[in-house]
């Protein structure tokens, strides 16, 4: 078994089940690829808030009582 090592941060790095070979890491392997990728990596999420004023409590007055005295 050949020890690898990561091209870019030149630590030792795994083969088998490494899915960003033969970087050692993702991170390694978006910085080779560029910056442009690292920012493609970087998503600024949106922060999205369940507001819950859409689930406003609609008080329906429903007051319709059939009595069906007889
Ligand atoms: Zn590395």
């Amino acid at each position: 078994m050949a020890g690898m090592t990561c091209p870019l941060c030149h630590q030792p790095s795994t083969w088998k089940g490494n899915p960003w070979r033969p970087f050692c890491s993702e991170r390694c392997q978006v910085t080779d690829l560029g910056t442009w990728a690292a920012e493609h990596y970087r998503i600024p999420g949106p922060t999205l808030t369940m507001d819950t004023s859409l689930s406003d409590s609609l008080e329906r007055d429903d007051d319709t009582e059939e009595q069906q005295n007889h």
